[in-house]
């Protein structure tokens, strides 16, 4: 346990430099904690001072096989000396054995597209529901798409017309029409009362993850899935977050029993590169057309070739074995620190996507405790002012998780002691 009071951590005249900068010339749209960091080795970063950090968030669920994996630094140095860039225009072998590895892996896709991004993979998804009822000769008013509240799917004007926090959309009026927001998430009745034949998709994450960590209550999706069916609507599963092995089972939908017709990666599928994909089942594969969608540098070799090293091992037993384990542990070290401290109302989530929602006497402080944890040495991300969120790297070992367990509760000492 740290002794009281908070660590005293002293940037250097780089750090100092370096942020200032930062400050000056970004657009002011984040808020980076002052500090630099450096580099990373497992699931430990570094400052450039030297601070070291356990990283209990994974640059927000992407780095899920921690920083510097012998497998990811093998396949970029091998692509990255091959060939960077064709455009989309030909062929290249990378994006294809991905493309063939995800599609085996799913159970239920036919075919894949790449993006660069969430949002993009959202996006071809919406562009792609459309598309879909269009076929079928449904008018632009029959072409609605269903999101639930607490949603997160991206910043793009689309998809942050199909997230369904205000917040997020507030002063980008005129947002997208075709929008419709299901007030209660996880509830039958709700869904039920708005899918009828003006409707070409359902949007939903299997945990929401922006929203609070909520996983969807057991046999919602398959809810969600007759439903769908009933109207000839799509079921789009947008596992960003939740995705490649973090719930514990490769695609997270699996363990609700359902088939989806779409499902959109993004975060972990590069282990810290940019890449996105879109899968698609049998009703949609072929909607997009020549000429009707695509982007320059969507399914780029380099980008490929590490996400494809990544579905791989991310696909391993010895993962799924590690985020039971480390899970379990992140869970129980939580509640014991809430056997103490008494700050948490509910610890929930679903393999190593952990939330620990704040009791009412200290809703709001979500984002001063993870600047007080960082402040430790350990990184922790917020899921909203009320809980804070756990989205360690699948490979964290019980050392680091202890230590980063360790730190966080001398965190949570300090903020009840008052020491902000
Ligand atoms: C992060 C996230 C997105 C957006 O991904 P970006 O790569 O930031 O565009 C979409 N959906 C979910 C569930 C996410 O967590």
């Amino acid at each position: 346990m740290s002794e009281l009071p908070p660590k005293t951590h002293n940037l250097g005249a780089l750090s100092q430099e370096l942020i200032a900068k930062g400050r000056h010339y970004y657009v002011p749209n984040y808020k980076p904690r002052e500090m630099i960091l450096d580099h990373g080795k497992g699931s430990t970063v570094w400052d450039l001072d030297g601070q070291d950090y356990i990283d209990l968030g994974s640059g927000i669920a992407v780095c899920s096989l921690g920083h510097q994996d012998p497998d990811l630094l093998a396949a970029l140095d091998t692509q990255s000396r091959k060939l960077w860039h064709t455009s989309n225009i030909f062929f290249t072998e990378p994006p294809i054995r991905l493309a063939e590895k995800l599609v085996e892996s799913s159970g239920f896709a036919k075919k894949v597209f790449f993006s660069n991004s969430g949002a993009e993979a959202n996006e071809a998804a919406i562009k792609l529901a459309r598309k879909y009822a269009a076929d079928q000769g449904k008018p632009p008013e029959k072409r609605n798409i269903i999101s639930f509240n607490g949603s997160f799917h991206g910043r793009t004007l689309a998809t942050v017309t199909l997230t369904a926090q205000p917040k997020y959309q507030i002063g980008f009026e005129p947002t997208p029409a075709g929008f419709i927001y299901c007030d209660i998430f996880n509830d039958e009745a709700a869904i039920e009362a708005l899918v009828d034949d003006s409707i070409c998709a359902i949007f939903v994450e299997p945990v929401q993850g922006e929203g609070g960590v909520m996983p969807a209550k057991a046999g919602f999706l398959k809810h969600l899935r007759a439903l769908c069916d009933k109207v000839g609507a799509l079921l789009i599963v947008d596992e960003i977050q939740a995705g490649l092995g973090r719930t514990g089972t490769l695609f997270a939908y699996e363990q609700d029993g359902i088939k989806p017709d779409v499902v959109t990666l993004a975060k972990a599928l590069g282990g810290g590169l940019p890449i996105g994909a879109m899968l698609v089942g049998d009703k949609a594969a072929d909607v997009l057309q020549f000429g009707t969608h695509g982007t320059t540098f969507g399914g780029n070799p380099v980008m490929a070739a590490v996400a494809l090293a990544s579905v791989t091992k991310l696909a391993t037993p010895a993962i799924a074995a590690n985020v039971k384990k480390q899970g379990d542990a992140l869970r129980k070290g939580l509640e014991a620190i809430n056997a103490e401290l008494g700050l948490f109302k509910e610890i929930r989530g679903r393999g190593l996507m952990i939330g620990a929602e704040l009791v009412a006497e200290h809703a709001g402080k979500s984002g001063d405790i993870s600047e007080l944890a960082r402040k430790e040495g350990t990184l922790v991300l917020v899921a909203g002012p009320n809980v804070m969120r756990f989205l360690p790297p699948l490979v964290i070992t019980d050392a680091e998780l202890a230590e980063g367990l360790k730190r966080f509760k001398a965190a949570l000492m300090k903020y009840k002691a008052g020491i902000a």
